[in-house]
């Protein structure tokens, strides 16, 4: 019998594994993919801390304080208070901990809608903070099974009984963390747990690992686990062109709504986006541009905010507009009626936004001028843009700070453990980019402590 069985190994089961193993557990680690890293070694590597020693470095004074302030303001208050103190309490000591361990980080100058620089993005993205922590891992001598997906979790006296789905392995443990990431490459659990994301249909897709599919909230629920967090995620808008992971689109796009009224600044922070579109009637936009934008959008456009857009560059456009997933008229009242927009009142939208363009000032929306282009110059180009591209789900296993697993009435259930996006209550779409790795990595490590506490008889 392990003291500690650790179920997935991305950022939150490899961190709960070695700070069990440093706790004096033994740990077994069992990965369903053939490799270890999960949607965390896909990912940019950013993650939200406070009160860093990089951020001293830079001369940027912050502290875990305003990190909760600004992170429950941002997320309305909506997460559970306890995790999100815990999450900005420690990411701090969770990013210095990955340095030690030989990751580089650049702190971002401004962070999505983190306006202190919060964001310390690892140079080698995600995969380097995943190989760290694998030799960390294998260095301590912590046992991981790849290729070993398990099917079936059950409580039995003194401890856990872990099946394997492939096989008829079983392993035995006195203790168990759950850190299988989240549901984003189900279907099935995105239309359950996620369904303003998944009623796009066919063109909602997800940015996770492909063994990413909720395994967790099945083998949560059936020790008596309970949820939270329904209907939350982080769904990006996207045209829908190719399966291309755009997360900025450029600043020169105007967005308008079906009743022809430009309904955003097109430059508000990407997560912002998401829920401005949703709540548009039809739950989408559209993105109007003109033949001059077009033709000037070339793939590594510096307009493009910094960031190479896959889909906004002339080629895609003009290759999408033949498959007739751009409307595409030599009159704005022809691109109107073909998108079902109002046309009237997109000809006042676009008339006014030209003004606005001439005059170097956003009438409406205070969008930073130096972005603005005028859309005068025929053919007329819209796309619809869906908030579908799932980079985050936030529904989950109710936890309490120490990561220990509750139960549908709240209470703690003797030797389960939950971390990362397995877990719901810590994470919304408002976070701030980074607030995903810095959950994973913050819970994996308390999951840790405290499973390994309770192995050895301590707590
Ligand atoms: C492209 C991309 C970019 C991103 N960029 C950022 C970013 O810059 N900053 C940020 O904060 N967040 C980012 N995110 C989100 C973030 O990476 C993840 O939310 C976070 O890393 C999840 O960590 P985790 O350990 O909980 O899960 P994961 O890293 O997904 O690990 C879960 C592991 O569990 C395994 N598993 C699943 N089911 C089973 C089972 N039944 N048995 C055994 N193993 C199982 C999986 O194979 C996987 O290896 C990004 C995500 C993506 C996809």
């Amino acid at each position: 019998m392990f003291d500690l069985i650790v179920i997935g190994a991305g950022a939150a089961g490899l961190s709960a594994a070695i700070e069990a193993n440093r706790g004096g557990a033994s740990a077994l680690v069992l990965e369903a993919a053939d490799a270890v890293g999960g949607s965390t070694a896909l990912s940019g590597g950013v993650v939200l801390a406070a009160g860093t020693r990089l951020q001293r470095d830079r001369g940027v004074e912050d502290h875990p304080d305003a990190f909760y302030d600004r992170y429950m303001a941002m997320n309305r208050w909506s997460i559970e208070p306890r995790l999100a103190r815990a999450l900005c309490s420690d990411a701090a000591e969770a990013v210095e901990w990955l340095s030690g361990l030989g990751v580089e980080f650049h702190l971002l100058p401004v962070n999505s809608a983190e306006f202190t620089p919060r964001g310390h993005m690892a140079v080698g993205t995600g995969a380097k903070i995943i190989r760290v922590l694998e030799l960390e891992a294998t260095r301590l001598g912590v046992e991981i099974r790849r290729g070993c997906r398990v099917g079936s979790l059950d409580r039995e006296a003194g401890g856990y009984r872990v099946e394997i789905a492939s096989s008829e392995e079983v392993y035995t443990s006195r203790a168990v963390v759950i850190a299988t990431g989240g549901f984003g490459s189900s279907r099935e659990k995105l239309a359950k747990h996620y369904p303003s994301a998944a009623v796009h249909g066919d063109l909602t897709w997800s940015v996770a690992a492909q063994t990413c599919v909720g395994d967790g909230l099945e083998l949560g629920g059936a020790c008596g686990a309970g949820l939270t967090g329904h209907d939350q995620g982080l769904a990006l808008i996207t045209p829908g062109f190719e399966q291309n992971f755009d997360v900025v689109p450029p600043a020169w796009l105007v967005f308008v709504n079906r009743e022809g009224q430009r309904y955003v600044d097109e430059m508000m922070p990407y997560s912002m986006l998401t829920e401005t579109t949703h709540q548009q009637s039809g739950g989408s936009g559209f993105a109007v541009l003109d033949e001059t934008t077009r033709a000037q959008a070339a793939p590594t456009d510096p307009t493009h905010q910094g960031v190479v857009s896959l889909d906004w560059n002339r080629d895609s456009i003009a290759a999408q507009s033949e498959k007739g997933r751009v409307f595409r008229a030599g009159s704005l009242r022809g691109l109107a009626r073909q998108a079902g927009i109002d046309a009237e009142s997109l000809e006042e939208t676009l008339s006014r936004y030209n003004a606005d363009c001439d005059a170097g000032a956003d009438s409406c929306f205070h969008k930073d001028p130096a972005w603005m282009r005028p859309i005068v110059e025929p053919p007329f180009y819209a796309a619809e843009i869906r908030p579908c591209l799932v980079a985050l789900t936030c529904c989950g296993l109710r936890i309490d700070a120490d990561a220990r697993v509750l139960s549908r009435k709240g209470e703690a259930i003797p030797g389960l453990f939950a971390a990362g996006e397995t877990t719901g209550g810590v994470l919304r779409q408002y976070g701030g980019s980074g607030n995903s790795i810095a959950n994973a990595l913050v819970f994996g490590r308390r999951s840790g402590r405290a499973a390994s506490a309770l192995a050895r008889g301590r707590a």
